[in-house]
Formats: structure tokens, sequence, C-alpha cells
């Protein structure tokens, strides 16, 4: 069996940067990955079914069936952001001081690691507490198809979702909601404004009130989770300084809470908007996370981690299964905080502690 280390040098060597996010890539990435783990469970035997989520772009899967009444999901995702602000060549991992440097290590190519050897380590024993599927899925960094496609037919009595927690118990989270904001007007030389419809100043006029909302929220507090936020974060309009523009548009990106709803949202943002401002169908959507510490599955992955579980601002597939109805947590190697930066990187150790608190977590009572 190929060491940890050895297939998570390899999977950070495949470039899987989004195709979403960087159509101009090789849309191919993500596939690669799931190229790349069938072969690596091809040698002990084990078959992976691959399912195609979007054009070239598919989920993978593998199953054990240990005749056990309960089933446990990991989950990790395929996808990389870009690189561009990496010095040297991003996609070449580098080992320094016992830690793994490259785009995609700790989000999440050092989960998949994990969890695949985790897999193949409870396939070589021959058993486990309960049933394992693995599942690698695509397009988590820009619109969660993989996760929302996976979760239409996965069964899981608790998902593990990989994402760099630095070995937390994940139970909670806020969602994430994108959106872009539009105003029409009508063009006309600007020596004679009067005779156009600037889309600008209805467009100025609604960043304002979300601003002023965003300010509302910040002194809601709730669920111990902090607040929702809101932040208008790219602005585009017009076509020349001397022309009245005929159109503006502003891209808002929202952080909710648990309990909230994606209509709620945007009834209560239209509610403070000016009627000639439109609210587009939001372009990202992922619930927030609220999983119950309480079930057994969840204390005893806790109890395996050996430390206190956590909450986040960042939103992941997690829940997106949780919003399915299967019950998830969000666990990793690795920091959020090194995640998209020209720094990403993961120490080894902790790949290795990630692993060990799997087997504890596998093991027969
Ligand atoms: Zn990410």
């Amino acid at each position: 069996m190929k060491d940890i280390r050895s297939v998570l040098k390899d999977l950070v060597a495949i470039r899987s940067v989004s195709p979403s996010i960087r159509p101009e890539f090789s849309p191919d990435g993500e596939a690669d990955v799931c190229a790349y783990l069938s072969a690596l469970f091809k040698q002990p035997g084990l078959d992976c079914e691959l399912r195609e989520v979007l054009p070239g772009r598919p989920n993978l899967f593998a199953h054990l069936d240990f005749g056990k009444p309960q089933t446990v999901v990991l989950s990790a995702h395929t996808d990389t952001v870009p690189a561009e602000d990496w010095e040297g060549d991003p996609f070449d991992p580098i080992e320094r001081d016992g830690t793994i440097f490259g785009r995609g290590s700790c989000d999440t190519k050092a989960s998949l690691a994990v969890f695949a050897h985790s897999f193949l380590e409870a396939a070589r024993r021959g058993d486990c507490a309960f049933n394992l599927t693995f599942a690698a899925v695509c397009d988590e960094e820009a619109g969660f198809a993989g996760s929302q496609a996976a979760a239409t037919h996965l069964k899981a009595d608790l998902v593990i979702a990989g994402e760099p927690t630095h070995l937390h118990i994940l139970t909670r989270h806020k969602g994430v909601m994108r959106f872009v904001l539009g105003a029409k007007g009508k063009s006309c030389h600007s020596a004679t404004p009067e005779l156009g419809v600037n889309a600008i100043y209805p467009l100025a006029t609604a960043i304002t009130a979300l601003q002023e909302q965003a300010e509302r929220w910040s002194s809601e507090e709730r669920a111990g989770l902090g607040t929702r936020t809101l932040s208008v974060n790219m602005i585009e309009g017009g076509q020349a300084a001397n022309v009245i523009p005929a159109s503006a548009s502003a891209h808002v990106d929202v952080r909710s809470l648990p309990g909230d709803t994606q209509e709620a949202l945007l009834d209560e943002l239209r509610s403070h908007l000016p009627s000639d401002v439109e609210i587009h169908a939001p372009y990202l959507a992922g619930p927030a996370l609220e999983t119950p510490e309480d079930l057994p599955l969840v204390r005893r992955l806790i109890d395996a981690s050996t430390l206190p579980s956590i909450s986040a601002n960042y939103a992941t597939d997690a829940a997106v299964y949780s919003a399915a109805g299967l019950p998830s947590v969000v666990f990793g190697p690795g920091d959020i905080a090194l995640a998209h930066t020209d720094r990403e990187s993961v120490p080894l150790a902790q790949v290795e502690t990630a692993s060990a608190i799997l087997q504890r977590f596998f093991d027969l009572d």
C-alpha cells in the first residue's frame, strides 16, 4: 500500500483547478484525480464507481460493506482554487521541515489522502465498526454541484466532509449565498444626461441600503456562531466616462446562520432596496451547518479526536449533505487560514494524526 505522504504529493501534482472558476484551465483535473484514486483502489481489488456531475467532471465512490447496521461516508473535494500569486510551481509539492507545500495541499488533498488511506486500511483489515463509503466530489470551491449530486443517492448515518479543521471536529458553520444585484438605465451622451437614465445611481442607493443592512445584522449575534454578514465585493457599470450608463451591477456575498432560508434572506434584503434594482437568482448557495453533538457517531468521532469540537464562518459540502438529511461534520488536517493562500501547506504530522483519529473511530468496540 502506498504511504499517505506519497499519495498526498501525487494528488497535489494533479492540477485540478476548478473549471468553474477558471474556464481556461484544463477541465479534466477533477477527472484526473478520480482516475488516480481509481487506480489506487484497484491494486487491492476495490471497484470504484464514477458518476458524471457536470460535463467531464465526475464524482467517484467506493464502498466497503462489512454487514454493519450503520454507514459512514468519507467525502472530500477534488477541485482547488487557482494559484496565480504562487512563487514557483504551485503543483510541484515541496516538502520542507515536515510540511508539504502546494495548491490544494490542505484544501483538501490531505483529507483525500487520509480518507483514501483509512478506507484502504479498513479494506485490508476486513472489518470496521460500520460500513464505509469513500467519496471524492467535484466542484466544491465554486458551487457544491458534486456534493449536491452525491447527496441524492448516498446513504449515511454520518458524513465526514474533509476540510482543514486542524483535526477538530467541526459541527456548526455559517452558510453562504452569492448573487448579482442589477440596475438598468438608458444610455445617452453625458452632455445631455437628462435624456438618459443613469443605472449607477439606483445601484449606489441599493449598495448603501445593503451596507446599512449589514450593520443591523452585525448586532444580531445568534446561536454562538457570530452574526450574519453581508458584503458588496465587486461592482461593474458604464462603458465610457462620457456615456450615461445603461447598466450597473454588484456582486453580493451573504454569510447566513443555521435556520436561515434563502427565500427569507432575499425577501428581507428586497424590502430594503429601491424598486428599480433587481436581485438575480443566487449563483452560489450553501446552507449553514448545525449537527447535534449528542448523535452517537458524532460523539464517537469527537472522542476519537480527543479535541474540543469547533464552529466556523466558512461553508462546506457538509451542509449540503446535512440539508439532504445526512448528519454531517467536517474534519481534516491543516489550517483553513492557509487555504487559498500562496503559503498553502499541511504538516505531515497532522496528516498522520488525522489517520490515527479515523483508525480509533473505525475500531470495533
Ligand atoms: Zn477551499
